[in-house]
């Protein structure tokens, strides 16, 4: 989006918000809460664009994941979930540490540099299945980036292991945790959070347990699930809880927001929900987070496998400068009806499509390749 100065002034008189993200200074709640219900959309996404440019310039990168779900089996049955199962269904599953190491054998030769593992709360499974299922994937592919495991799934497995996160963290780092992804997170605000999940940790959960994991030298994404029944304030709140662990610890790597998939969801079937978010408010979350984040995380992905390629296109001159991911196996968005597989040539594409530079990255934002 290609815009002058004088049609910006023009464009943003009567939004201080607007007026401070220009300035480079930090957002506050309410600034926030006014973006959420700012009228001109394309004044707030030519700002969000504009704090992108001089945030990370005009590249836009993607790294090539493998995304691996070693059980659908969970303890826990959210109202926003499409994959879980309860373990005695004919398509319940559970991989060995043999199946994972093979499998990211074939991820590796697919070109991809890390693998994305996450899975249910599985009730059974003790903390060594994990440490063996990362010493099998270093033991035969030692430069594969090994992130897994959302925040949520650490806090389950600290309650049902009995050891502290801290513990927990410490002997999955040992045995080749490398990151973690920014899952688990959904919205933080309770009144929210407590009707669309069931069984996982709160919002302060996830945030306690994310922070020892930055403490420990392990960074990680952080995500929010937008799109249901949510209004601006869980947004907002979301974001600048973010932001305040950020402040401390430089952690997250990137943020994703995750736009809600409504197909096979007990919030469908309960039609809590009905339709799936229009795309004006898909981009008014991606263009807000820029925003909000500004200063403290130059990153914002994309995550084309929910929005879809072509929104995805547009979000990315609405304050994304990601996407994620290259994702050669996904089962959970699969589960909810989207289609997930894309090669590393077909990412690049859609970038340069859209008159950006297209860059290959790996887990910290490093560059390996441009197109
Ligand atoms: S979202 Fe995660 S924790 Fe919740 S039911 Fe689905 S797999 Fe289990």
């Amino acid at each position: 989006m290609k815009i002058t100065k004088a049609v910006l002034e023009n464009l943003i008189k009567e939004s201080k918000a607007l007026e401070k993200a220009i300035a480079g200074e930090e957002l506050t709640y309410d600034d926030g809460i006014e973006l959420m219900s700012y009228d001109n959309l394309y004044a707030l996404g030519a700002v969000a664009d504009l704090v992108r440019t001089r945030q990370v310039g005009n590249r836009v990168t993607f790294a090539a994941s493998y995304y691996l779900n070693y059980t659908n089996v969970c303890a826990a049955s959210c109202q926003m979930c499409a994959f879980y199962r309860k373990g005695n269904e004919s398509d319940a599953y559970t991989l060995s540490a043999k199946d994972i190491e093979a499998r990211v054998g074939k991820a590796k030769e697919m070109g991809a540099t890390e693998v994305h593992i996450v899975g249910g709360f599985h009730p059974d499974l003790p903390l060594e299945y994990y440490e063996d299922m990362f010493r099998a994937i270093k033991q035969s592919h030692p430069e594969m980036h090994v992130k897994a495991l959302t925040a949520a799934e650490i806090f389950f497995l600290s309650k049902l292991t009995k050891n502290s996160v801290k513990e927990v963290l410490t002997r999955l780092k040992a045995a080749g945790l490398d990151s973690m992804p920014g899952g688990g997170a959904e919205l933080f605000h309770p009144e929210i959070r407590n009707k669309i999940v069931r069984g996982k940790c709160s919002g302060q959960e996830w945030l306690d347990t994310i922070e020892q994991a930055h403490n420990l030298g392990i960074k990680s994404n952080a995500t929010m699930l937008f799109g249901h029944i949510e209004k601006p304030e869980h947004i907002v709140d979301h974001l600048i809880k973010l932001r305040e662990v950020q402040k401390r610890t430089k952690g997250f790597l990137t943020f994703i927001p995750l736009k809600f998939s409504l197909e096979n969801t007990e919030l469908e079937q309960e039609k809590l929900v009905t339709n799936e978010s229009p795309s004006t408010y898909d981009l008014r979350v991606i263009a807000v987070s820029r925003l909000l984040l500004a200063r403290q995380l130059d990153n914002i992905s994309v995550y084309w496998v929910a929005l879809g390629k072509k929104l995805a296109q547009v979000a990315l001159t609405y304050g994304g400068n990601d996407l994620v991911g290259t994702a050669f196996s996904e089962e959970i968005y699969k589960a909810a009806g989207k289609g997930t597989n894309s090669s590393i040539l077909e990412l690049a594409n859609m970038i340069k499509e859209i008159g950006r530079e297209a860059a290959q990255r790996d887990t910290f934002f490093n560059i390996i390749k441009t197109f």
